[in-house]
């Protein structure tokens, strides 16, 4: 009999243990998964954590850019838990940064890591530089992050996925620093004579936060593999990297590879021919071969994400084609530009500063563009950008590169 009771109170008491693990456990913090980002945390109490952003800065140590945090809130149910981020300023091309991470991107919120939320706000604190969040989680685990993740993984089930399309190759030029592939997709209908078509070119996430231009570059892939594409595949030739610097996506990086390097500086000295550049370079110098081997663009486009304004900015050589571009994306995309037409390329850059597309126009003469997509609310979406929406601008996006090049070759 009291053998019985004794069971019957174990048994209850890990009924007990089960429905209310988070009363029984502390709150922790993660970061062990793909993408997760976090520097130390601070218990100031035992439901309020001061969270330091690490960021990430250059071979030098210099320019130090904070745009990236993504963590995972362990016994989190039910509690009403306060994050304050904290070390937000940063360095940006040798000057004084501003603050990425503020009240005009609260994060996106998540209960199994797939599907994403952002929250209504975030409060910025402008005398310390601190933002700060209050969540009541309805589960166990609960995942945080600056915009909603786009993994090394994902591309890779992306790719398993349409590798067999008829219309699609899927070339490995080569291996970044942590030994990851790194892709050129080139989408056209090989029944069609190649020399007689236009060439597009289209870069993604050169920079492992901008998570956004991925799910771009999947819309867009997407939608040129679909039956509506069909079309485009017959009269053009699509040359796409969907993810210029995997590792950064796998590691919770910012803007430079796993040796320092901004992806997006460096563009005329970085040599593919040189053993060195090579080693320190690697994606530079596997995207910038495959360019130059290729030889053909009719029209090559950047994508990258910043705080809030949009814009497109190419040289003046082709403005007519960026004219007709920007016109287009206006009309026929969400596109939300705060400038009334393209930006023109700033003065030539200093030596090793050159970004892709300043290469490719001052170095090259190519019709070479930069686009830059807002994370924080957009007035012409009315809302804070989803991936959903980044996917779908990716179709529109598809269609008006291939519209203006197909009207300008001509
Ligand atoms: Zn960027």
């Amino acid at each position: 009999m009291k053998n019985k009771v004794l069971e019957r109170s174990c048994v209850l008491f890990s009924i007990f243990l089960l429905a209310f693990p988070a009363i029984c456990a502390d709150v922790t913090i993660t970061t062990n998964f793909e993408g997760g980002m976090l520097g130390p945390v601070e218990k100031l109490s035992e439901t309020h954590f001061l969270c330091h952003v690490p960021g990430q800065a250059d071979h030098d140590v210099r320019n130090r850019q904070v745009s990236w945090y993504s963590f995972c809130v362990n016994n989190a149910r039910g509690r009403e838990l306060t994050f304050t981020l904290t070390d937000l300023r940063g360095e940006y091309n040798y000057k004084p940064g501003g603050v990425c991470i503020n009240g005009e991107a609260p994060p996106v919120i998540s209960t199994d890591g797939k599907i994403w939320r952002h929250l209504a706000s975030m409060s910025f604190d402008k005398v310390t530089d601190r933002a700060s969040f209050t969540i009541t989680p309805e589960s166990d685990h609960v995942w945080i992050a600056h915009i909603e993740p786009y993994t090394a993984s994902r591309l890779n089930q992306l790719l398993d996925e349409i590798r067999s399309h008829p219309d699609l190759r899927d070339d490995v030029i080569g291996k970044s620093v942590e030994g990851r592939d790194l892709h050129l997709l080139t989408i056209t209908d090989p029944v069609r004579k190649e020399t007689e078509k236009p060439v597009v070119w289209l870069m993604c996430r050169q920079h492992g936060w901008e998570s956004g231009t991925s799910f771009v570059g999947e819309g867009a892939i997407r939608f040129l593999l679909s039956d509506e594409g069909r079309t485009y595949r017959k009269r053009v030739i699509f040359k796409i990297f969907p993810m210029v610097d995997p590792d950064g996506c796998a590691g919770g990086g910012v803007r430079f590879n796993r040796n320092g390097y901004d992806v997006n500086r460096n563009w005329d000295s970085a040599d593919p021919a040189n053993v060195e550049s090579r080693r320190l370079m690697p994606e530079i110098c596997a995207t910038k071969k495959a360019m130059i081997d290729f030889g053909r663009m009719d029209f090559f486009l950047t994508l990258h994400n910043q705080e809030r304004d949009e814009w497109l900015s190419g040289s003046e050589k082709h403005g007519q084609l960026a004219e007709r571009f920007f016109t287009r994306l206006v009309k026929d995309t969400t596109f939300n530009p705060s400038a009334k037409g393209p930006v023109p390329s700033r003065h030539r850059p200093a030596q090793g500063r050159f970004s892709v597309y300043e290469f490719l126009d001052m170095q090259l003469g190519k019709p070479a563009f930069l686009m830059e997509q807002g994370i924080a609310n957009s007035s012409k979406l009315g809302h804070l950008p989803t991936s959903a929406d980044r996917l779908n601008f990716g179709r529109q996006l598809a269609h008006a590169m291939c519209e203006v090049v197909l009207e300008h070759s001509r």
